[in-house]
């Protein structure tokens, strides 16, 4: 870096200086020229733009209960609650007393004779760290099945060859 001044190369720091209402980066020597000294403002109005682009993220995040709205109890909760709550030792009576449900209630969704709501099923899910609610888009279950005609089974293979088998004594015959 040079002097603007003088245009010596600058050994050390360079001095920001104003010189007659100028602001030049300068030498030590030059410097004393300077009536002030000044100072690069960094550059806030970035910063000021990023910020309601994080609001908007913050907002998006709220999306999630609507979300959640469309999402569907899975089949085994009662299995599920249950296997969560034993896990944790707890009883029904301390499990009601944790996300103020009844116990009887408990019991009725732990035996399966009774579906939990929307509300219900979110306080077990949180309280026991068990999934409760799954998105409805994801059915495992039917894409699954219209695989498995493609798959040939260990059995089908066998009957095929018995197939053959006996086609051949067929024609021997
Ligand atoms: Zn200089």
């Amino acid at each position: 870096m040079h002097c603007e001044v003088c245009g010596r190369q600058i050994v050390g720091k360079p001095y920001k200086a104003v010189i007659e209402g100028a602001k030049m980066v300068v030498c030590s020597d030059c410097a004393k020229l300077g009536s002030a000294y000044w100072e690069e403002k960094p550059q806030r109005r970035v910063k000021r733009t990023a910020k309601p682009l994080l609001r908007i993220s913050v907002s998006e995040k709220k999306q999630p209960p609507a979300l959640a709205e469309a999402l569907e109890l899975v089949d085994d909760f009662s299995l599920r609650i249950r296997r969560a709550r034993e896990g944790m030792e707890l009883s029904h009576e301390d499990l009601g007393r944790k996300i103020g449900e009844k116990v009887s209630v408990l019991r009725k969704i732990e035996s399966g004779k009774m579906t939990p709501d929307h509300r219900l099923a979110e306080k077990l899910q949180h309280a026991l760290r068990v999934e409760l609610l799954v998105p409805p888009s994801e059915p495992k279950a039917p894409s699954a099945a219209l695989f498995q005609p493609r798959e040939i089974t260990l059995g089908e293979v066998v009957r095929l060859k018995e197939r053959k088998t006996e086609v051949t004594k067929e024609r021997k015959q």
